[in-house]
Order: C-alpha cells, then structure tokens, then sequence
C-alpha cells in the first residue's frame, strides 16, 4: 500500500476528542504513517507539542495564526523559541496573513482594520526571525488579498526559511512566485471538490518536490466526505485526486510528497 503524510492538520481541536484513538487507528489502516499537528495560539502549540509527545506518528509545529493576530502578545519570539526547541517540533507556524474578514467586515473602523493588519505583519515577521534562528521553515497560511504583503515579508528571509504555502488553491502565476521565492505548496480536499479545477491544474503542474499532502482536518473534508469532519485518514481521497491529476501512480506520488516532507521538515523522523 501506498503510504502519504498529513502535513497539516488541528489534532489539539477539539473536534477530535471523542474518537481520538479512533481516528489515529483509522489512518494508520489508510496507510497514513505521519501526521503534522499545526499550532495556531501558544496554547494550541502546547497541546500539539504533548499530542507529539504521545503518539509516534505525531510530529507538532508551533506558531500563532494571523486571524487570532489581535490576541497575540506584542511579543511572541521568546515563547515560541522556547516550544520550537523541543525535539519534536519540526517547524514554525502557522503564520501568515489573513484579510479575508476585517474588522470593517463585522461593525469595526478604518482603524481597527489597520491595527489588525499591522498586528498580523508584526507577528508574522517575528515567527519568520525564530524559523530563522532556529533553521526551520514556515506553515504559511494566506486568505483574501495578501499574496503581495506575503511576498514583502518573506523576500527578507528568503535565503534562509522556505515557506509551504498550505492549502493552495490560488493561480498558476501566484504557484510561479512562490516557486520563485523558494517556497513550496500543500494541496488539501480541495483538489477533489467539483469546482477545484484550479487546484487541479496547479497539483499537475507543480513540479514534484515542490509540493505535499495534507488534510487541514477538521476542517475541509474532500469528496466524498465533503461537509463532514475532516480526519488523516482522508489524505487518501486526496492523493488519488492528485495522482489522477498528475497522470501518475500511488507509488510515484507517495516517494515524491514523502521526500519533499522529510526536506521541508528535516526534524520529521523516519
Ligand atoms: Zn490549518
């Protein structure tokens, strides 16, 4: 059997607490052999970092999502360097920009808008400086119009932190300037929605090496659970979406995003 990573997904939600045992059995039976807890809030990177260090399939990486950017401390390099040393940590994030629901969006000013991005801008560049330090990479996330301020904040560090721009579903240009920047891509269920063309065309075109697999669990279920809670076990749906986009075997598809996780993340074990 064909064995795939989960690169992305919320293990700590809570969503996952009922059948949590369950649900790690059930991926491990699809064949599912790694799984990428993503911290969104200290917190939530403390529960990742314990999830890790319970179960050998679970690696954790830590960092401070840009929707929660206005809970965030001014500050959050000196906690995140300390969580981002454990052993089991393999990378920073996720971190990123997010414009797609402004405060303006929910009764808020001008100015609250401004705060909430500057915030997202602030955060975004410290966890930047600790992949740095630490000589790991970035779980970027990106929603609404922000691929430009991406880019500007990211150029600096360029040399030294690649980013896996996760869940992508943007155009084959905005794939072409992150190939450019040195940065990678992960395709979740997405790819198997009716109208996820677009995914589709960039999972054929993206060369391999430059991309990975992951669910976004529990969000984003691919077909045919779509709507439902999303589990690891669902990398299956989407890796045969993306074989089947590429023109390529299970087995093909399973060395190449396999490799390209244990580059991107060097502290993911055998
Ligand atoms: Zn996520």
């Amino acid at each position: 059997m064909a064995t795939f990573y989960d690169t992305h997904l919320h293990l700590d939600y809570p969503d996952f607490q009922p059948d949590f045992a369950d649900v790690l059995a059930r991926a491990r039976a699809a064949g599912i052999t790694r799984l990428i807890s993503i911290g969104t809030c200290f917190e939530s990177s403390r529960r990742a970092i314990a999830l890790a260090e319970q179960h050998a399939e679970v690696f954790a990486a830590v960092g401070w999502h840009p929707s929660d950017a206005l809970a965030a401390p001014d500050d959050v390099r000196p906690t995140l360097r300390e969580l981002a040393t454990h052993p089991r940590v393999v990378a920073i994030g996720e971190t990123g920009l997010d414009y797609y629901r402004m405060p303006s969006a929910k009764g808020g000013t001008a100015d609250d808008d401004a705060r909430y991005r500057q915030k997202q801008a602030a955060i975004f560049r410290q966890q930047l400086e600790v992949a740095a330090e630490l000589k790991l990479n970035c779980v970027v996330h990106q929603r609404g119009e922000t691929l430009d301020d991406t880019f500007a904040l990211m150029q600096p560090f360029a040399e030294r932190v690649r980013g896996v721009f996760h869940c992508f579903s943007g155009t084959l240009d905005a794939l072409a300037r992150i190939r450019a920047l040195g940065s990678i891509v992960s395709f979740t269920g997405i790819v198997t929605f009716k109208n996820g063309q677009n995914v589709r065309d960039a999972a054929a075109a993206v060369p391999l090496g430059e991309f990975m697999l992951e669910t976004d669990g529990p969000f984003l279920a691919p077909i045919p659970y779509r709507g439902k809670r999303c589990e690891p076990a669902y990398v299956k749906e989407i890796a045969g979406a993306v074989a089947q986009a590429r023109g390529c075997s299970l087995e093909e598809l399973s060395r190449a995003t396999c490799d390209t996780a244990h580059r991107f993340f060097p502290k993911l074990k055998d």
